[in-house]
């Protein structure tokens, strides 16, 4: 049994044994920090910092009261087509009908019943709990008691969202959409309209099913789905094989790509640099698959050039005249207590945030945060001191 003051407990043997890894190998991951248990009042949970043989990053391991295990699979990553049509025919083989739905923007949380409660965990493997608040009172629990061996994955999506604030969704808060059910321990996915049927059974939203097409005629059908998604703001569309056996593949609109740029770009230098490239990349890959005329292709041009440009420029002014770069946020909260750790869990991820004053709404709390990127900010204010890039 290992134990440490206010850390995780785990029983070595028996969870070597469970995940059928040597024991030296899971206390080395221990030791080095790979695989960390969550913070005080979820200590039992821990989360891998990288995969593991066939465990992805972000997945979550607990022994329960009873000594047994429970793995909560990483969600795995979904693979991007740049050229639709050739990535549906090598990707779907032996697929006759796919089934395409809305990829809606916010993020990534699975859900499950934790010691009475249910509990929301971040694509790394944390407890979110401003999260976790929130699918307490979005969710029917009794999905939970009645399918305890089922992982419920859903996007996130509103304007009182910390991490991806949008709203295009009609929302007036945030809201959870289910896009998956998974199993426990294997991470095995059960098909869409199985997925569908429960989580209409449990009055849960779900992402919207944008229709279910034979192989040889969905390019063309996606195609026409995404221009519609462009033009009201929306992200794109995933394409899954029904049975869910082959991982699903997602495809976005141009707008949503252009409309991360013109947010990454006034943090130019906070902002990972292959998050940009690989968004500038995909504008040619569908520029060419959709063989636009020399007017569609300038006014794409057009369209790409404004959201990295402009929003640095006006970076680049606002430094001049010493405002600082920075991105507020809104959240709501039902308990004062959930604030404060969302407070720490932000501190713990290394946010650097102002948190206004909680100011009192019917029975919640509006805070709004106040995000600094430091980097941007300095690296332009050296710039304008003189110094070299
Ligand atoms: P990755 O590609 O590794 O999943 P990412 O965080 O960059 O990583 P996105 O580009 O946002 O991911 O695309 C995948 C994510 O899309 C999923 O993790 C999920 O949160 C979200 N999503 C939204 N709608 C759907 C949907 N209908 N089906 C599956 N995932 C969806
Ligand atoms: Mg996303």
């Amino acid at each position: 049994m290992l134990k440490r003051a206010d850390e995780g407990i785990l029983d070595i043997p028996k969870a070597a044994g469970y995940l059928d890894i040597p024991e030296k190998r899971l206390e080395d991951l221990i030791e080095r920090r790979l695989l960390v248990p969550n913070k005080g009042k979820y200590q039992q949970l821990f989360h891998f910092e990288t995969s593991v043989s066939s465990i992805e990053r972000g997945s979550v391991l607990y022994q329960k009261g009873n000594g047994k295990f429970e793995l909560i699979h990483g969600f795995p990553k979904i693979r991007r087509a740049m050229l639709l049509e050739p990535a549906i025919k090598k990707h779907f083989i032996n697929t006759e009908i796919l089934c395409v739905e809305e990829k809606m923007n916010g993020y990534n949380v699975r859900v499950i019943l934790f010691q009475d409660k249910l509990i929301a965990l971040t694509r790394g493997g944390n407890v979110c709990p401003y999260s976790t608040e929130k699918v307490n009172l979005l969710l029917n629990i009794d999905f939970f008691r009645d399918h305890p061996d089922y992982v419920l994955h859903g996007e996130m999506v509103g304007p009182e969202n910390p991490y991806v604030p949008k709203d295009i969704y009609g929302i007036k808060s945030l809201a959870f959409f289910v896009f998956d059910i998974r199993k426990k321990n294997t991470g095995k996915p059960i098909p869409t309209s199985r997925r569908r049927q429960l989580a209409e059974k449990y009055g849960f939203f779900q992402v919207p099913l944008l229709g279910e097409y034979k192989i040889e005629e969905a390019t063309e059908a996606i195609f026409k789905h995404i221009k519609e998604l462009g033009k009201i703001g929306h992200e794109g569309v995933v394409i899954k094989d029904p049975d869910m056996i082959i991982p699903p593949i997602k495809y976005t609109c141009s707008q949503s790509n252009c409309s991360d740029l013109l947010h990454a770009f006034k943090f130019y230098n906070d902002v990972g640099r292959d998050y940009l490239f690989s968004r500038v990349v995909r504008e040619g890959f569908q520029s060419a698959e959709w063989k636009e005329s020399e007017e569609e292709r300038r006014a794409r041009c057009l369209r790409l050039g404004e959201s990295i440009l402009n929003p640095m420029i006006e970076t680049v002014l606002k430094v001049q005249k010493n405002e600082k770069i920075f991105d507020d946020v809104l959240i709501r909260v039902k308990n004062l207590e959930t604030l404060e750790e969302f407070e720490d869990y932000s501190r713990m991820l290394g946010l650097e945030a102002i948190f206004s004053k909680p100011k009192k709404v019917g029975d919640e709390y509006l805070v709004s945060i106040h995000k600094i990127n430091r980097s941007t900010s300095d690296k332009t204010k050296a710039m304008w001191n003189g110094d070299l890039w």
